[in-house]
């Protein structure tokens, strides 16, 4: 449909003109030149139509590029054979709003793109809650005031405390352990400010008043029923399994340097079950995890 009325207008205008000149006189040369007009107004209109064809004829536009869709190489060759000047314009038409469009589609993905990578490096790490009570650091450079009081609660037949805090997780632990057949015993635990001063000054201790973590009431010595803690089930038990309670082995074999304490297999620190893991997976001891 499409073709046949392009090609009409542009071809019966040069033959009506043509033809009709040399056959009439008169009247009906004066007939024949008003045809002639009318033919060419008509022609004209035709034209204005196939030339503003992509605004006002959308029934021609959908037309072709059905033909478009269905191959786009095969189309480039057939607007050569119909008319040349209509066709070059509306694919030319048709990229640029393409065009247009995808670069709008592709700078906020590529400003996105240099967003990224800004983001990851800081995750990898989680912030410490360094301020928290079961955070707390406490060695021979950081020293608990004299006035360190702690609310505790009785964990044994002996009397140990430790801060009320930590009882439940605590309570768990040795259950859980108790439950597997094991036996633990409690050789420390909360140790005042006071009694600390006085087995220093009696030359029983090393750690000076207010260093020690048992001064905080945050650490326990265990010990089992039957023999040595060093190399016990007890102990296998402790270090496989603690931290889901929010216990830390806390002075492990290698970090003398950096806590000051010999290793002590059976000193055992709250944390919390959160930090415990990260604590333990991280390999590092709490003066190193503090740092990050
Ligand atoms: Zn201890």
């Amino acid at each position: 449909m499409s073709n046949g009325t392009r090609i009409d207008p542009e071809e019966r205008e040069p033959r009506a003109i043509k033809l009709r000149h040399p056959k009439h006189t008169g009247r009906k040369i004066v007939l024949s030149v008003l045809s002639a007009l009318l033919i060419i107004a008509i022609g004209g209109g035709v034209f204005a139509l196939i030339e503003y064809g992509p605004d006002l004829g959308f029934s021609m536009v959908s037309g072709e590029t059905s033909k478009d869709s269905e191959s786009e190489k095969p189309a480039e060759d057939e607007p050569l054979q119909s008319s040349q000047p209509e066709i070059p314009e509306e694919p030319v038409s048709e990229p640029e709003q393409v065009v247009t469009e995808e670069p709008i589609e592709e700078d906020p993905e590529h400003e996105e793109d240099v967003d990224e990578p800004e983001v990851p490096a800081e995750p990898p790490k989680p912030e410490i809650p360094k301020d928290e009570w079961y955070m707390l650091l406490v060695n021979k450079e950081n020293v608990l005031p004299e006035d360190f009081k702690i609310t505790g609660a009785i964990i044994d037949q002996e009397n140990h405390i430790v801060n009320e805090l930590i009882y439940d997780d605590l309570s768990e632990m040795v259950a859980a352990g108790t439950s597997e057949g094991l036996r633990f015993t409690f050789y420390t635990a909360y140790r005042t400010y006071e009694k600390q001063k006085e087995l220093f000054e009696a030359g029983k201790t090393d750690v000076p008043p207010g260093a020690s973590e048992h001064n905080s009431g945050l650490a326990v010595d265990i010990g089992c029923s039957v023999g040595e803690f060093e190399g016990s089930p007890e102990e296998a038990w402790l270090l496989e399994h603690a931290h889901e309670y929010g216990f830390i082995l806390r002075y492990p074999e290698g970090k003398e340097d950096i806590t000051g304490f010999a290793h002590e297999p059976w000193h055992f620190r709250y944390v919390g079950k959160e930090q415990a893991k990260l604590i333990k997976e991280s390999g590092l001891c709490l003066e190193e995890y503090l740092a990050q």
